[in-house]
């Protein structure tokens, strides 16, 4: 990496990573860079933390991820304001995410025990002189990656877990966010001294790639597809099992009985909370043709009034600078094929910001209604019917989330829609459910977080049968 200071873009001075404010420019913190060594004495240091982690046991753990969680609680607003700085998200918008995350590690910490602890299991082909017998061992050191669009609830829904099962952790936080990330372990380590159960190490994807092939028991990672592809390449090696929490192209379908203003109103917050920079962000919107040009009509009235710049907005900067041309290309080439902007458009990117902009007409080839566009863009298309919306939702590689509107068919559209997670009337309210399970099919990935599932995922299940 150069070290040309754009604001935003991370550099690398004296061995340092240095994280900067993608709309001042203002210095975030600066980080050591891990050289591949250091990323395998961390995993060695956690493999000796785990062995006495594992040792207190469900309720030893539950009551120190519970201290965590208050510790957190009590400082939520200085860490929404670290979040804000370094990646420039809204101080509203951080706080929301960082009240999710809690309420995951107080899920994990109490469901612990339940869902993963010794149990006998009943069989009919267990003769009477046997008995089963279940549980979740830990795998031992989990690697987590994370990305910068969520820098505490997207490494939390994993190493909540994980921890709570009862592995050590070490955390390759994004470069982009690697202040932050370096916060949520050191406040884990205020409550847990003892031993390096939950670290992190620093660096640009190098990094990454060396914490695939530490010899971690198991790699949890959330970012691109384009990056879990070499993730998963570099884990094969080692056979390390791997959670892929990958990228998404998200739909939502409207159907003609849906209450519009609630649907417009859910489609601004899906599509633009976060600056659009968000995995299960409603990117692309099917409208049957009886309703399209009402529903157009208000999605336009209330993203017209979000206000964009750096303090106190709803739209703050976009958070990777290089994500800004990807934005640009995907606007101006739909409005190049035919697509009309009826809010933004071209003359919206405004580097480091993006205003709201709403394109309808757009070809479904176009790179707007296929690729990940990571903005505060929507693309509008108008549908003949339910069946017609679902086909074009269903057409791409991608399959995190999506969301249905209307009443009589909306949760057998839901159902129907390939995803590995769906809302009814309502948006991104799975990521919040910590009794529910986060995750994709196809390009979007594959294992689950959160919820029993998520739990499951972090302990490897054991068989024991026993002759009375
Ligand atoms: P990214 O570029 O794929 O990076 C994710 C993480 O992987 C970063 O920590 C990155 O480190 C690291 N990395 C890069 N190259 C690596 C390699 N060869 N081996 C191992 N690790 C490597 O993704 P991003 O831009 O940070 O995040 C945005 C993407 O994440 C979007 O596609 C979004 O949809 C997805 N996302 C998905 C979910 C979900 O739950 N499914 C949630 C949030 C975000 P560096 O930053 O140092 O390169």
């Amino acid at each position: 990496m150069t070290a040309v200071h754009v604001p935003g873009n991370p550099v690398i001075e004296a061995g340092e990573l240095v994280s900067t404010s993608p709309a001042t420019g203002v210095e975030a913190g600066r980080l050591p860079v891990a050289t591949d060594a250091d990323v395998r004495r961390a995993v060695d240091r956690a493999r000796t933390a785990n062995e006495w982690w594992a040792g207190l046991g469900f309720t030893g753990r539950r009551e120190r991820l519970l201290r965590w969680r208050a510790l957190l609680a009590k400082r939520i607003e200085q860490l929404a304001e670290l979040v804000h700085v370094e990646g420039g998200k809204p101080v509203a918008d951080a706080i929301v995410e960082i009240v999710t995350a809690i309420e995951h590690i107080d899920w994990a910490a109490r469901n612990a025990n339940r869902v993963l602890g010794p149990r006998r299991v009943r069989s009919r082909l267990i003769l009477a002189e046997f008995s089963g017998h279940l549980e979740y061992q830990p795998y031992g050191v989990v690697g987590v990656i994370g990305p910068w669009n969520y820098p505490v609830f997207t490494p939390i829904g994993s190493a909540a877990y994980a921890l709570a099962a009862g592995n050590a952790v070490v955390l390759k936080p994004s470069e982009y966010t690697p202040v932050v990330g370096q916060w949520l372990v050191d406040s884990f380590a205020e409550v847990v001294p003892e031993q390096p159960v939950f670290t992190a190490v620093h660096g640009l994807g190098e990094v990454g790639a060396a914490l695939c092939r530490s010899g971690v028991n198991k790699l949890a990672f959330t970012g691109s597809t384009a990056t879990a592809r070499k993730v998963m390449a570099a884990c094969a090696e080692t056979l390390t099992p791997v959670l892929i929490e990958g990228g998404g192209k998200d739909a939502m379908i409207v159907d003609s009985d849906a209450d519009l203003d609630a649907a417009a109103e859910a489609c601004v917050w899906g599509g633009m909370t976060n600056a659009g920079q968000t995995c299960i962000g409603i990117e692309r919107v099917y409208a049957v043709d009886q309703v399209f040009d009402t529903f157009v009509d208000k999605v336009v009235a209330r993203a017209g009034r979000l206000t964009v710049g750096p303090e106190g907005t709803d739209i703050g900067p976009i958070t990777m600078p290089g994500q800004v041309d990807v934005i640009r290309r995907h606007i101006e080439a739909a409005v190049s094929s035919g697509g009309r902007a009826v809010l933004g458009g071209p003359s919206a990117v405004q580097p480091p910001y993006v205003h709201p902009t709403v394109l309808v007409d757009v070809p479904e080839e176009s790179a707007a209604v296929r690729e990940e566009t990571f903005g505060p863009t929507l693309t509008i298309s108008r549908v003949r019917d339910a069946d017609e919306a679902l086909a074009r939702a269903n057409a791409l590689p991608y399959g995190l989330g999506g969301s249905v509107f209307g009443r009589r068919r909306a949760v057998a559209i839901a159902r129907r829609l390939r995803s590995g997670m769906a809302s009814v009337n309502s948006t991104l309210t799975f990521a919040g459910m910590s009794t529910l399970p986060f995750g994709g099919v196809g390009d979007s990935g594959f294992g689950r977080i959160h919820g029993e599932d998520g739990l499951r995922e972090f302990g490897r299940a054991k068989a024991i049968t026993r002759r009375r």
